[in-house]
Order: C-alpha cells, then sequence, then structure tokens
C-alpha cells in the first residue's frame, strides 16, 4: 500500500510486540506471508496491499483513518517446549547474511525455548519465531527450513553487489558483537 508513512510501520511493529504476537502469528490472521510483514514493518509499505494494511490496523487497534474498534484477540499456539527459536529481523545482528549463487540469504542464531509464552530476542526485542513461517514445522539450525527450504529471514532488497554488501554488513555486525 503506497501513501504510508514508516512511522506507521514502526507503529504497527510496535503494536504487533505490546500484544504479544509473532510476525507470523500476526501475518497468518490478516492473511499474508511473514515474510511480507516483516518487510512492511521494517518500511517497505508496498509489501502490503491496502487490504491487508486496512486487515492490521483493525487487529492492533492503530487507526489508518476513521477509528475502528479492536477485534477480539485470537488464541496464539503456544511454542513447543525446548524447541529452537530464531530472530525474523533481517536488520538484527543476530542474523548473519551471506550471498549464494547471486541470492541473499541469513543465518539465523538458533536460540533454546523453553517457555510456552513469546520470546522476546535478546538483541533486538522482536518476538522470536518458534515455527517456519512458511510451513509451520519446528525451527532447525540453518538458514533455511529443512522441510520445506524457506529461507527463514526475509532479504531485504539489496542493490548492487549481494556478495560486497554481505560482507560489509557481516564486518559491521562482527564490530558490533565485539563490544558486547
Ligand atoms: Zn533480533
Ligand atoms: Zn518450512
Amino acid at each position: 500500500m503506497t501513501g504510508l508513512s514508516i512511522d506507521f510501520c514502526k507503529r504497527a511493529a510496535a503494536a504487533r510486540r505490546d500484544a504479544r504476537l509473532s510476525q507470523s502469528a500476526l501475518a497468518r490472521e490478516i492473511g499474508c506471508m511473514q515474510s511480507a510483514l516483516s518487510m512492511f514493518e521494517a518500511g517497505f509499505v508496498t509489501k502490503l496491499s491496502a487490504e491487508t494494511v486496512k486487515k492490521l490496523s483493525e487487529r492492533l487497534g492503530i487507526p489508518l483513518a476513521e477509528p475502528q474498534a479492536p477485534p477480539e484477540p485470537a488464541a496464539v499456539p503456544p511454542p513447543l517446549p525446548g524447541a529452537y527459536g530464531y530472530c525474523p529481523s533481517c536488520s538484527c545482528i543476530s542474523n548473519i547474511p551471506y550471498a549464494v549463487d547471486g541470492r541473499l540469504f541469513f543465518r539465523p542464531l538458533a536460540v533454546k525455548v523453553f517457555s510456552a509464552a513469546p520470546v522476546h530476542c535478546t538483541r533486538c526485542g522482536e518476538i522470536l519465531e518458534t515455527s517456519c513461517p512458511a510451513c509451520g514445522a519446528p525451527v532447525n539450525e540453518g538458514a533455511c527450513c529443512a522441510a520445506c527450504g524457506s529461507p527463514y529471514v526475509a532479504a531485504p532488497p539489496v542493490q548492487g553487489d549481494i556478495s560486497a554488501w554481505a560482507a560489509e554488513r557481516r564486518s559491521e555486525i562482527a564490530g558490533i558483537r565485539g563490544f558486547n
């Protein structure tokens, strides 16, 4: 949807976390891909259709134009105790980018999740995904779901040399992690 401000995207992401919804849980409710929602929250406003943005604004109680009554909260399936989780944000330093055959992949940090409640990323605060957003299989280590092959972290559009972009981002992450 065009004509939206990046501020709306940020408020939507904050409202989703306040509602203790993961990106994939909200994406299921409003009928879009988790990857598209992730990009939308990162400010790529055209990644969601006007209809989907309307559902999102209603679900999270963020007015687009006229104030809307918030709908009933939906049940979120609890993650399996002892399962892996990962941070779905491509801008989080948990996720290391690599260029493979001209495509950009992110290797997430697989974190053991023992709580049935939503778990936040210790680096950026995002709610961890505990199952594959594409097929629902448990999260495995590595960049892609072993069950369906989908990349876990949606890559942002990168102009120019993907390998150079990934190398620069890796050294930036190494620098940030080094001072932790
Ligand atoms: Zn994170
Ligand atoms: Zn999958």
